[in-house]
């Protein structure tokens, strides 16, 4: 690591060219920051963003937006610059899916728009987020992104490059975006006026997502849900009983994590509603707003169950240290990194929960002390 969290943006040695301010916001990226900075000066047709969820990329694509049509490669203060952040600048167009992936109509749409002069700026930017999904809408986005007009830039966003997206990829420079490192997330957390201890905390169960750790600085209840998922072996016994009783209680916090998004959400349908209402909206806007937020949602459920099996089977991972019998702990670990691996095949999570409780609590513990 390489500096503090202010460290990365430079000391803002290429201030002359502008552009240092808008990406000051994206923590832990500075290679991708630089690039997209130095590529607003003269860019390509399409950029591909690729790398996690939550790791700051539709952030960096918007601010990369307003530096494209900023008369000075993106100050951040000009009406471009201002009109492009905040989502209302005529040029800048950001589609997202609704379904489950990128449907053919979608990329047919796409390549129709890129095929527009802009508005009223130097070029049209269209950001499409999600392309990992592009699946058989993979021919008709190619023709689109091959022969754009030359003001306009593709800025395509995917989580990672599937087979589907090979060929697209290889006709865009393509940015990487990385988990971010959970000692600089920490630091910039601190740098905010969060208690090291809990910065620390929460960084570690961000997953090294940005995104996430913004969200659970701003929940109450992680410091206590974390403590349940740490003390939750001293609770089982082996019986269904008292397995329903804490997986309940564990559910019932997925709940809680989801509130401070869903207050962040009901912020951004507002800021739309209120954007449709003074620059007119477009059709299906609020659509696919609200189909994120679904996905969202899901997302921060499924994120908090697997940093709460990551603390549980810390907590037997410590237990360890002491134990005269190690069986017992190494037992219990693979069974929670079993239960951890069948979360990716959508099962029923009441139920997955409940049977490795009642499997945790009949291996029981290897340290004896806490017993
Ligand atoms: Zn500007």
């Amino acid at each position: 690591m390489t500096g503090g969290p202010a460290g990365d943006e430079g000391p803002g040695g290429d201030g002359a060219r502008g552009g240092s301010s808008l990406f000051a916001g994206l923590v832990g990226q500075p290679r991708a920051a630089d690039r997209l900075r130095a590529a607003a000066a003269s860019p390509v047709h399409a950029y591909l963003l690729v790398g996690p969820p939550g790791t700051g990329k539709r952030s960096a694509a918007r601010s990369f937006a307003a530096a494209l049509l900023c008369p000075e490669g993106g100050c951040g203060r000009c009406g471009e610059c201002r009109r492009a952040l905040a989502g209302v600048h005529p040029d800048v167009v950001v589609r997202e899916r609704t379904g489950a992936s990128i449907t053919v109509g979608d990329a047919r749409e796409i390549g129709r728009l890129g095929s527009l002069s802009p508005v009223e700026g130097r070029r049209k930017v269209l950001v499409l987020i999600d392309f990992h999904l592009v699946e058989e809408a993979a021919p008709a986005l190619l023709k689109a992104v091959e022969e754009p007009p030359a003001t306009t830039v593709y800025v395509i966003l995917a989580e990672h490059v599937p087979a589907e997206l090979v060929t697209i990829a290889s006709r865009c420079a393509v940015i990487e975006f990385s988990p971010v490192p959970t000692e600089l997330l920490a630091a910039v957390l601190e740098a905010e006026g969060m208690e090291p201890a809990v910065a620390a905390a929460v960084a570690e169960a961000s997953g090294g997502q940005p995104d996430r750790a913004r969200l659970l600085a701003g929940d109450a209840g992680f410091v206590a849900r974390r403590a349940a998922w740490r003390d939750l072996p001293d609770s089982l016994d082996g019986t269904g009983a008292s397995a329903v009783v804490a997986a309940e209680s564990l559910l019932a916090g997925l709940e809680t994590v989801v509130e401070p998004l869903r207050a962040r959400q009901a912020a951004e349908l507002a800021e739309l509603v209120e954007r449709a209402r003074l620059y007119g909206g477009r059709a299906g806007e609020r659509k696919e707003l609200e189909a994120r937020h679904k996905r969202e949602e899901r997302r921060a459920r499924t994120d908090e169950l697997r940093f709460g099996l990551a603390t549980l089977a810390g907590a037997y991972r410590d237990g360890l240290a002491t134990a005269r019998d190690p069986g017992p702990a190494l037992a219990a670990i693979a069974a929670v990194t079993t239960a951890n691996e069948d979360l990716a095949r959508n099962p029923n999570v009441a139920l997955l929960l409940q049977n490795l409780l009642v499997r945790l609590g009949r291996i029981g513990r290897a340290d004896p002390a806490r017993r």
